[in-house]
């Protein structure tokens, strides 16, 4: 007789393998991490342990297909926002201020407490510093994608996309081959990736063999502009740029043409449906129906706990379910037995980890949950359609109907306590966490620019900059250095700019800036426009203003010459200014870079004092800052 050492007994056992096989009264016999037999072969076995479900559902682990898991921390803290203005009036904000190892590891701990209470044993995840992240989901004992965001632009967790494909690359280094953990890159979109980002994160993928997560086509917008940058919609674009090299999840696919869906298809790309997400961020709905009949592989992701508000799988499925029929006009559309094998083996597949998870079938991981059909609001129930034990689960089942759970043949839940988690500390820990949000929030809404920022007018863009203005000894002595081998220049531009400024009764809201630039070429003609207002935050510029600037005038013209140039591993904007208006003697440099923390902007500053000092600044007449800027505009 075969030996095991865990059995459950006296189940009905939802297999979810590929002919939906059903095990009425049936066993799991367990080894180790893995399913040794199901059914009446687990019958069988003789067990060092055996559990008695007393008629309960026994299935796979639910799959969340996309999710950032830390993000529960930022649950409810700006809801029923325009979508730009609730990530850069607040997600992203919040998310510079605060993200960290110690932030991401506590809020994946509370999504991970969560999920388990709900039935959901593994997850596909994106985020930053998800070394931090792939250890709690660990040490909570579950499965995870784990993709290490990379993005064209400063993160919480780097200062460069090179910065960040490196991280990536650590990353996966060190993760691959865990029992748990799968780790990936994760280019967070096209739109926030340039087209080197997106084939270097393909070819990184590949190298190792790991999945790919990305956000794909969310946007009616995202759709557009590829359209209009590149000619051609999201789909191929990635294509064309090697994306499908690798094995690509894909989270949202709302906007997706026939000719796409055909696309995902033939690349194997999994496609992760969020229809909480798309709906309350007002995205649309996916095509999914569509999508299933043409073969992709579609799981369900509720993605981050910001945009949905919570990670309940059972609504996600049953919202997919009803999303479908409502969208398509056909009751007939996604049946619950097919929402459940997304939320389930199909999920697993859109992962690319359908060997591990997703169905209980021998040699599988023991992935499960045990799941109470008998509550009030699910009975009664009837044996004539088999199906019917499918629709029970979808469409009434609730996810506090889950009683125990398993992942990689270690229980995480009995009996609704959980046992790798401490909920009660979770709790405390969290609300601690938004009380400094809430402190930091409430300190920048007192001003001008978070108004705009609340009536939603004003937000295309923000930075931060350390900044420094200075004038020069000599013009001829700044373009030698510019010359020399002591600087590496990236490229050059110029252009005639004029400004007008408007300030505020109360000076601490800064000044209100409205700029045009004409960019010249060689010979001086004008090549394009530009124009832009913006709000800029207080600054010290009137200490300097008998020098130069607008205290007493409001319109400033000035021929400028700008350089992007590298020093010491730096990036640098250098201008090169002669005041035409209000007319002044000399010329004036001013350097800046971006910025993305405290520390960071320090740093910078000692590197910029260097610079100084190399093109002959006089160190009297410099000011420095740091500020942020909410601007509206662009070219024209
Ligand atoms: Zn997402």
């Amino acid at each position: 007789m075969p030996t095991c050492d865990l059995r459950l007994t006296n189940a009905v056992v939802l297999t979810m393998d590929e002919r939906f096989t059903i095990h009425r009264g049936g066993s799991v016999a367990i080894t180790g991490d893995s399913i040794a037999a199901v059914g009446a072969d687990a019958d069988a076995y003789t067990a060092a342990e055996t559990v008695d479900c007393r008629g309960r559902v026994v299935m796979p682990g639910l799959v969340n297909a996309h999710t950032h898991a830390p993000m529960t921390l930022l649950r409810g803290l700006a809801d029923d926002l325009r979508l730009d203005v609730w990530l850069m009036g607040y997600m992203m904000p919040v998310e510079r201020e605060f993200v960290s190892p110690d932030f991401v590891a506590l809020g994946t701990k509370l999504a991970c407490a969560e999920m388990i209470r709900s039935g959901v044993t593994a997850f596909a995840d994106m985020y930053y510093f998800e070394d931090a992240i792939a250890q709690a989901a660990a040490d909570a004992g579950m499965r995870a994608l784990c993709g290490q965001t990379v993005l064209r632009f400063p993160t919480p967790d780097a200062t460069s996309y090179e910065d960040s494909l490196a991280r990536a690359r650590d990353f996966i280094q060190r993760w691959r081959g865990h029992p748990l953990i799968v780790p990936a890159p994760a280019p967070h979109a096209p739109y926030t990736c340039t087209s080197e980002i997106l084939r270097a994160c393909a070819e990184l993928a590949a190298e190792f063999d790991v999945p790919l997560h990305i956000h794909l086509a969310e946007t009616a917008l995202e759709v557009e502009s590829s359209r209009r940058e590149h000619g051609m919609p999201v789909v191929p674009w990635v294509k064309k740029h090697g994306l499908f090299e690798a094995k690509v999840l894909a989270a949202h696919c709302v906007h997706v043409d026939e000719g796409e869906i055909r696309a995902l298809k033939n690349f194997n790309a999994g496609v992760a449906h969020n229809p909480t997400s798309n709906l309350k961020l007002g995205a649309g709905i996916a095509p999914v129906a569509r999508m299933l009949e043409l073969g992709v592989d579609v799981g369900i992701g509720t993605d981050g706990a910001a945009s949905n508000n919570d990670l309940d799988m059972f609504e996600e499925m049953r919202l997919a379910a009803l999303l479908a029929k409502g969208a398509g006009g056909d009751p007939t559309a996604l049946p619950a037995r097919d929402a459940l094998a997304m939320a389930t083996r199909i999920g697993a597949r859109a992962m690319h980890l359908d060997h591990l998870t997703g169905s209980l079938e021998p040699g599988k991981r023991a992935d499960l949950i045990v799941v109470d059909l008998d509550r009030l609001h699910n009975v009664p129930a009837f044996d004539r359609d088999p199906n019917g034990l499918y629709a029970q689960i979808v469409y009434a089942s609730k996810s506090t109907d889950v009683v125990d759970a398993m992942c990689n043949g270690r229980w995480l839940m009995r009996d609704r306590a959980l046992l790798t988690l401490d909920e009660r500390g979770l709790r405390d820990a969290a609300r601690d966490a938004a009380r400094r949000v809430d402190v930091f929030l409430a300190s920048r809404e007192v001003s001008v620019l978070q108004k705009l920022v609340a009536v939603g007018g004003a937000v295309e863009q923000e930075s931060f900059e350390v900044q420094v203005k200075a004038r020069i000894a000599s013009e001829a002595h700044a373009l030698a250095v510019l010359a020399s081998k002591q600087v590496t220049v990236v490229r050059s531009s110029r252009y005639h700019q004029y400004d007008t400024y408007w300030s505020f009764d109360d000076p601490e809201q800064g000044w209100l800036r409205f700029r045009e630039d004409e960019f010249l070429d060689k010979e001086g003609r004008v090549t394009d426009a530009r124009s832009r207002l913006t709000l800029t935050g207080r600054t010290r510029e009137e200490e300097f203003g008998a020098v130069l600037l607008f205290r007493s005038q409001h319109v400033v013209e000035k021929d400028r010459r700008r350089w992007l140039l590298v020093y010491r591993g730096v990036e640098f904007y250098l201008h090169l200014d002669r005041l035409i208006t209000p007319a002044t003697d000399g010329y004036f440099i001013e350097l800046k870079s971006r910025t993305w923390s405290r520390r960071d902007a320090e740093d910078k500053a000692a590197v910029i004092s260097e610079l100084l000092a190399l093109f002959g600044a006089n160190p009297d007449e410099t000011i420095a800052d740091g500020y942020v800027q909410f601007a509206v505009g662009g070219r024209n």
